[in-house]
């Protein structure tokens, strides 16, 4: 699966990395991807944790 980052939408609530290490953050707390600087990356299908964290994110700012 591929999920895309929009960093305008993310407000820094820190939630996605209590689901996921795939998601870290930028000093001012917006959204990044772990492993690079990209704004779209491939995980496996089987990445439960990285797919409950895109589903939970309360502004969207992670979509598949
Ligand atoms: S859950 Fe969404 S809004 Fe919260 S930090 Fe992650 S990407 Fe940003």
């Amino acid at each position: 699966m591929k999920v895309s980052l929009i960093p305008e939408k993310c407000i820094a609530c820190g939630l996605c990395q209590t689901y996921s290490n795939a998601f870290d953050y930028h000093d001012d707390g917006i959204v990044k991807f772990t492993d690079s600087d990209e704004l779209v990356a491939e995980f496996p299908d089987n990445d439960i944790a990285t797919l409950e964290a895109v589903k939970n994110c309360p502004t969207k700012a992670l979509i598949l």
